[in-house]
């Protein structure tokens, strides 16, 4: 379906879960999407749209943009039926809603903000920590905990990512409950892994991809994920060995170009270059209709830090034997704390939300339908 650039900025009235549950209706009765993703099918499981379903729904949708420019109520048709954009503005309150402690929430809100502000205290911080001397150059090259003792960091990073998954955790578990998602069982959480891992839904429903900037197919924004979320799989592998070498074998930093840290974490850096470069990329040219365009600072911010994170993470790794060192580890070390930071109150919670509701609905087609009227 065609959509002129005059439909941009047209919205259905209504608060964002008072939308979802409008749209969700017309889809009700319509049904046209039902083979697209997750959503339609977990829609006909329900003839109401609370709170609580408002929210599970939104977070099932992966904003692949099928249904609106399949939909013949989509702007500029008066109903102004715009699915992906309902979803995605009342995923960005779901985070703010059940976020943990909950004055945080206003940091969804102000993520922009937020982000900056993490960035800059975190650089600051560790320009200030090691009083004057990451201009120096250091008496063992590529000796980071010269400037930076080991058990500094480690504690620094340890607490803040203990809070960090500790909110997250406290965030989710209350969005968990309150869509009573039912007992897990293997084989759904089996179900469940499998479209996490494969990111299942942002195949279109055909296996041909997304819409990104039209009406056109492709597998592009897939790709870009998986290399971002296999990215920082590998990143996270890399600290582990890395941890396993300090503590356990008694090998201290830096560790040789072939060593398992070093070659994981290389892996992953590219990753974590690729992807979120790309996804950047997907998002600039996407069509002005999909997704909210008020969370783009919250989507391409995140973008950005962990291209900071993962282009001064290898930079580091270029360039560890030279007068640069100081200056690399400082960006990189105040990126990755501004991404532990960020961690709870910024666009990563969106993967934890969303494998919850992936669990709920592998959970929720395995129980018989109350209203025996959809495909299930
Ligand atoms: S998005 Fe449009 S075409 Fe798809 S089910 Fe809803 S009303 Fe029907
Ligand atoms: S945007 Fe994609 S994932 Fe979301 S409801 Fe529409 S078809 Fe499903």
């Amino acid at each position: 379906m065609q959509m002129s650039d005059s439909t941009i900025g047209i919205d259905a009235p209504g608060d964002s879960e008072a939308e979802v549950a409008r749209v969700m209706q017309i889809c009700n009765a319509c049904r046209y999407c039902e083979g697209f993703c997750a959503v339609f099918p977990a829609m006909t499981r329900r003839i109401e749209f609370g709170k609580a379903d408002a929210h599970y729904l939104a977070n099932l949708c992966h904003n692949c943009g099928s249904c609106l420019h399949a939909c013949q109520y989509a702007p500029p048709h008066e109903f102004v039926l715009n699915v992906p954009r309902a979803m995605a503005r009342l995923r960005g309150k779901t985070y703010a809603d059940y976020a943990w402690p909950s004055c945080m929430g206003a940091a969804y809100r102000h993520a922009g903000g937020s982000l900056v502000l993490a960035l800059l205290a975190s650089l600051l911080l560790f320009a200030l920590l090691p009083a004057g001397q990451v201009f120096q150059s250091v008496d063992r090259p590529g000796d980071f905990f010269a400037l930076f003792p080991h058990g500094t960091l480690v504690w620094m990073f340890g607490a803040v990512f203990a809070f960090a998954a500790l909110a997250l955790g406290v965030g989710v578990g209350r969005f968990w409950r309150e869509v009573s998602p039912g007992v897990p069982n293997v084989p759904a959480a089996s179900e469940a892994a499998r479209s996490i891992l494969t990111l299942k839904y942002l195949d279109g429903g055909h296996g041909e991809g997304c819409n990104n900037e039209d009406d056109a197919f492709s597998l592009w924004r897939r790709n870009f994920h998986h290399l971002t979320f296999y990215g920082f799989l590998l990143c996270f592998a890399a600290t582990l060995a890395a941890t396993v070498y300090h503590y356990v074998l008694g090998i201290p930093a830096p560790y040789a170009l072939n060593s398992v840290p070093v070659l994981l974490g290389t892996a992953g850096g590219i990753g974590l270059v690729v992807g979120p470069a790309g996804q950047l990329w997907s998002n600039l040219r996407r069509h002005p209709l999909h997704g909210d365009p008020a969370q783009r600072p919250l989507d391409r911010g995140f973008m950005v830090l962990l291209l900071l994170t993962s282009a001064s993470g290898l930079a580091l790794l270029a360039w560890r034997d030279t007068v640069a060192m100081g200056v690399l580890l400082v960006v990189h070390l105040g990126a990755v704390m501004a991404f532990f930071l960020t961690l709870p109150y910024g666009k990563f919670a969106h993967g934890i939300y969303r494998s919850a509701a992936l669990l709920k609905w592998a959970i929720e087609k395995r129980q018989a339908s109350g209203l025996k009227l959809g495909s299930d």
